[in-house]
């Protein structure tokens, strides 16, 4: 399975706690006003990479986790799905996702709620301009949620973060 990719950060500190290895995908519906990066709106931009070949990088560095961001990783669930999953079942890395779909929606989709049982954290919702707020870690405005998808969230929580009952 291929992922489009538009590019991919390494030990990265801006997409969740500690070092990251972030893909960003290529790709995006939501068209959110004031956007951070409306050149991943193209689907074609970027280059296709195989799960295998992102796997390997992943792996490469065993001092990071991982984060999905984009674009929206949800465009492009399947390939993603089986990504996580692997990193899963062969590392003992955490996986944050970020989607401008809410989870309620993700959860109405089956072929994006299959990601869920893979990811650790789910960053939800749209970026809405006019609630923007720069002191907010790991998000933009605050509707959206740090959704810790299986578990309490650590200790030393995140400001909005949202422990989710239903899904333990
Ligand atoms: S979901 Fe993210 S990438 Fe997509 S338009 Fe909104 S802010 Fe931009």
């Amino acid at each position: 399975m291929r992922i489009r990719v538009l590019d991919i950060a390494y030990q990265t500190m801006a997409d969740g706690p500690g070092l990251r290895t972030s893909i960003y995908c290529a790709g995006c519906k939501h068209a959110c006003k004031g956007c951070h990066n409306p050149q991943s709106w193209d689907f074609n931009a970027g280059k296709w990479m195989e799960v295998d070949e992102l796997l390997d990088i992943i792996k490469a560095d065993s001092m990071s986790n991982v984060s999905f961001s984009g674009g929206d990783p949800m465009y492009q669930a399947p390939a993603f799905t089986e990504l996580a999953r692997r990193i899963k079942e062969e590392t003992g890395k955490t996986i944050w996702c970020w989607t401008g779909f809410t989870l309620e929606e993700v959860q109405a989709d089956p072929v994006m709620a299959a990601m869920l049982p893979y990811l650790d954290v789910l960053v939800d919702g749209p970026f809405i301009l006019e609630q923007r707020d720069t002191d907010l870690l790991f998000r933009g405005s605050p509707n959206q949620r740090i959704i810790y998808l299986h578990g309490d969230p650590p200790s030393d929580d995140i400001p909005g973060t949202v422990p989710l009952e239903p899904l333990r």
